[in-house]
């Protein structure tokens, strides 16, 4: 990938305030992302252009990166800038209401669509890893999953544990301090619950600590336990960053009969050479390994993944809750190493998230680019006044304001519904919303316009059979049709942004999923495109759950006006 560009050393983030380099607000939006995602507070490992998840990728290589923000600097309003992989390759003349960038990346025709073939074809410079919010430009660091993970666990306490308030006075354990992982332990103590988290490398929890999403740290599992144990007997919450493997993790509690409430993990298990850690190593050792001799490293990674699959597995038939967290763990042993009853505990989709999405409810977040925190400040009163009777999303703005720190620039990520309740124009929810955002911006309250985003992980935008669309009532699992359309739809409807990525949170040859942006400039032609990719966007979430049969998807397009051809609602 080349030396860090001068330029990245000078930016250290996202450029702030309200005077552009580039032609338009539009053009400035996709430069300040970037720069963003590769904001040394913001990515986990920015000096090689890593954002998070394993190796997810900005840009393919330091030239790549001086190259697109040569492009966008002097991209006209009339243009459309392509970027395969991570790597500007082409720029037309195409119009106002498009798109400005369009964006593919890691993408491989079905008969080579593997690891193997991947990494070859990265090694020779023509492919790069852009997971999912990585290389869209999308990604706003921890805080972008804090609302998934805390909804997820709260749900696995409404569902699990009735008579409790939340998770207090429960024990999740899990793995994985990285850039979405990392998450997990302030969404359980938001959740009132204790959390203990294995993390190979201590760097890593202690930038969690840092960050205040985890508070204690120890490499003595017998002291983790103990700590867990008390804090959950007293009903206080806590988080512990424990300095191990997660796999030893998991047989040093079998071994001292310690059986915790919940278990999950979210070590990057779904790249077993460039993610996930074998036991019996540092980071250090294990990361000469993988230099020295690629191939051990991966037959010892997949042996360890294998053995920490086997202890999840027996924490669940000692009456644990287990489900795995979207790292495709299941997925990788039960392919390499023939676990054949991997899958007998759920992803957290089927499990949680579902419903949400026949509904058209996801992840939409939000960033001012001005760097200004005020603005956020003044999107979260928006979203209070719009909605004054949800009281989670009251609930979870509050918590946000009070225990998320802003990382880059200052972002914020809630889920909207389908459906505005008693919406006098028939808007959804996140239409709604979008569209007081850009009144904000025209008005001069927001100083300066606010990029509307999601997670490629939403309602219509994913094929992930080990994922987002894991047992499907009709058996679609994958089809990749539906993120395919998703994309070519929010580039009709008039997104800024739009790409389609294979890979992601599953890894390369597991999912197909699509993402978009909007940039809020206070103009009439951004309430235009708010109002349609609002729209069609989270449709794409009806739709494919209607056309799977879901009951719930079918109730909500039929009272939502979602045209479903072939569908009599
Ligand atoms: P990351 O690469 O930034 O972090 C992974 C962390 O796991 C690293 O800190 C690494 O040191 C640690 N690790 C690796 N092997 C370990 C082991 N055996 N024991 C203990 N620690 C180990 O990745 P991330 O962004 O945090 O994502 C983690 C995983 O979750 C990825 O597979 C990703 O694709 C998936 N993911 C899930 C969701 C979701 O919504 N559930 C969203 C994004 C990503």
């Amino acid at each position: 990938i080349g030396e860090p560009s001068p330029q990245w050393l000078e930016y250290q983030g996202a450029p702030t305030g309200t005077d552009i380099e580039c032609e338009g607000w539009r053009q400035e939006a996709a430069l300040r992302l970037l720069n963003n995602n590769l904001d040394p507070d913001v990515g986990e490992r920015p000096e090689e252009l890593v954002v998070y998840g394993g190796t997810g990728r900005a840009a393919r290589s330091w030239d790549a990166y001086d190259g697109i923000l040569a492009e966008l600097r002097d991209l006209e309003s009339d243009e459309t800038l392509l970027v395969q992989s991570g790597k500007p390759v082409g720029r037309f003349t195409t119009h106002e209401r498009a798109p400005r960038v369009l964006i593919a990346n890691s993408n491989l025709v079905g008969n080579w669509d593997d690891w193997e073939h991947f990494h070859e074809l990265e090694a020779r410079g023509l492919i790069m890893y852009g997971q999912m919010t990585a290389g869209s430009w999308a990604y706003i660091g921890t805080q972008g999953i804090i609302q998934g993970t805390f909804e997820t666990l709260a749900e696995v306490a409404r569902q699990h544990f009735p008579e409790s308030e939340g998770l207090r006075g429960t024990i999740t354990v899990t793995g994985g301090l990285g850039g979405m992982g990392g998450a997990q332990p302030l969404a359980v103590t938001m959740n009132h619950g204790v959390c203990i988290a294995a993390e190979v490398d201590e760097r890593r929890i202690d930038r969690r600590l840092e960050t205040d999403y985890c508070t204690e740290k120890t490499d003595d599992l017998g002291e983790a336990i103990e700590l867990a144990r008390e804090a959950a007997a007293a009903g206080e919450a806590l988080s512990i960053g424990l300095h191990a493997n997660a796999a030893d993790m998991f047989d040093g509690m079998l071994e001292r009969e310690f059986v915790p409430d919940i278990v999950t993990d979210q070590t990057s298990a779904h790249d077993e050479l460039e993610g996930y850690y074998p036991a019996g190593y540092t980071v250090d050792e294990a990361d000469r390994l993988r230099e020295t001799d690629p191939d051990s490293y991966v037959a010892e990674s997949l042996d360890t993944m294998t053995r920490h699959v086997e202890g999840i597995l027996e924490m669940q038939e000692r009456g644990a809750v287990a489900f795995e967290y979207g790292n495709n763990i299941r997925g990788q042993v039960q392919d390499h190493r023939d676990v054949e009853n991997a899958f007998d505990f759920p992803g957290f989709v089927p499990a949680y998230i579902r419903p949400l999405f026949c509904r058209g409810k996801g992840p939409f977040r939000w960033v001012a680019l001005s760097g200004d925190e005020a603005d956020i400040h003044h999107t979260d009163d928006a979203v209070r006044d719009l909605f004054p009777d949800k009281e989670n999303l009251h609930r979870w703005i509050d918590l946000a304001q009070e225990q998320v720190s802003f990382q880059g620039l200052p972002s914020r990520v809630c889920w909207l519904g389908y459906r505005a309740e008693d919406d006098p124009d028939g808007l959804t929810e996140r239409a709604r919303f979008a569209l007081r955002i850009n009144e904000l911006v025209a008005d001069g309250e927001i100083t300066a316009p606010i990029v509307v985003t999601r997670d490629h992980l939403d309602a219509g935008s994913v094929a992930s059979p080990n994922r987002e669309t894991e047992a499907m009532r009709d058996g679609s699992d994958a089809v990749a049709d539906w993120p395919i359309l998703n994309a070519l739809l929010n580039c009709a409807a008039g997104a800024d942004i739009v790409s389609v990525h294979d890979g992601g949170g599953v890894g390369i040859g597991n999912a197909i999923h699509a993402n978009n942006h909007v940039v809020l400039d206070g103009s009439d032609l951004a309430a235009e495109k708010a109002r349609r990719v609002f729209t069609t966007d989270p449709g794409m979430g009806v739709i494919r759950h209607a056309d799977a049969g879901y009951e719930d998807a079918i109730d909500e397009a039929s009272a939502s006006n979602v045209r479903v051809p072939m569908h009599d609602h």
